[in-house]
């Protein structure tokens, strides 16, 4: 079934145990989830009906929960795979973006211990969207770097993936002021972080950086550096500052939500010719083509 005849056009979602559509989900005022933002969450997307890199996502679901210490969750991994799986099914979407969170829960009393928590899960399977616009993807975007300093990681992980985003939205205010839809946040010593739900590459002298650090470790990000490795071009995580960034000769976000996103201009500086760079190009064909393989792919069983 195509997109445009699906009984759920604005996906299916599974909350306390039950599915239903994705806009009757309702979460408690009173969730720690909301409250503290004491919540995890991860985004796999499908593509073609097969899920991509389900694996590497549950894994870092799971370590993710290991580390906000969600021991009253009611399902197990396998479980949270069933209900992934079942909401595809149900929204019949071939290509889709699928969140699974998993949230503090409601507290008993007005005390509100952390331990008196039911840990709370929910999932929802929506139509495939970027992150940025479908029709900047080819032609890139203009991002500003932001004088708003990213939340330091040792404040907040941010390989625990988490709405607590307040950096993130003060950052995309300022860039709204300036034109521009999307920023990029530096930490407290200037270096390179990412920007509201993705990472960033600069290609300089053959050579593609990804900040090593104050980021969240993105499957699109690994699987770029992956995709470097058996095509010989040069990448690493490291350093990079603002500078590296607008003097590179081509410049592009990674993220679950878009995949691989050039960035035309940063600041005023245009990068490279102002146009998709040829490594850029060369990469986003690799990434997609990488779907329908099933070592880093699985179908779901509509
Ligand atoms: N950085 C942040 C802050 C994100 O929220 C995301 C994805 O939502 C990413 C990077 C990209 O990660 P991935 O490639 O796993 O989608």
């Amino acid at each position: 079934m195509d997109n445009d005849a699906n009984p759920y056009p604005q996906g299916v979602g599974y909350i306390d145990g039950e599915y239903c559509a994705k806009q009757d989900m309702r979460l408690p005022v009173a969730d720690l989830g909301f409250l503290l933002s004491d919540m995890t969450y991860d985004a796999v997307h499908v593509r073609n009906g097969r899920f991509f890199r389900l694996d590497l996502h549950l894994d870092r679901w799971e370590r993710s929960i290991s580390i906000r210490r969600f021991t009253t969750l009611p399902l197990d991994c396998d479980g949270v795979q069933q209900v992934l799986m079942e909401c595809v099914r149900r929204s019949q979407l071939r290509d889709a973006m699928v969140y699974l969170v998993a949230t503090r829960g409601a507290a008993a009393d007005g005390l509100k211990d952390l331990r008196s928590c039911d840990n709370k899960f929910m999932a929802w399977a929506v139509p495939y969207y970027g992150v940025i616009a479908p029709d900047r993807m080819e032609s890139g975007v203009d991002i500003i770097v932001s004088s708003v300093q990213r939340t330091p990681p040792e404040a907040i992980d941010p390989t625990v993936k988490n709405f607590a985003r307040i950096d993130f939205a003060d950052a995309l205010l300022e860039a709204y002021d300036r034109g521009c839809e999307h920023a990029v946040l530096l930490d407290r010593d200037g270096h390179v972080t990412e920007g509201r739900g993705w990472n960033i590459f600069a290609l300089s002298g053959g050579k593609l950086v990804s900040p090593d650090r104050g980021v969240l470790e993105g499957i699109t990000r690994r699987t770029v550096v992956e995709l470097c490795r058996h095509t010989n071009i040069k990448a690493e995580y490291s350093a990079l500052s603002a500078d590296d960034l607008r003097a590179a000769d081509e410049v592009f976000m990674t993220s679950t939500a878009g995949g691989i996103m050039p960035v035309r201009k940063i600041d005023d500086q245009v990068i490279g010719g102002g146009v998709r760079g040829p490594v850029t190009k060369r990469l986003t064909d690799l990434y997609w083509a990488l779907h329908d393989d099933p070592a880093h792919s699985t179908a779901v069983d509509y």
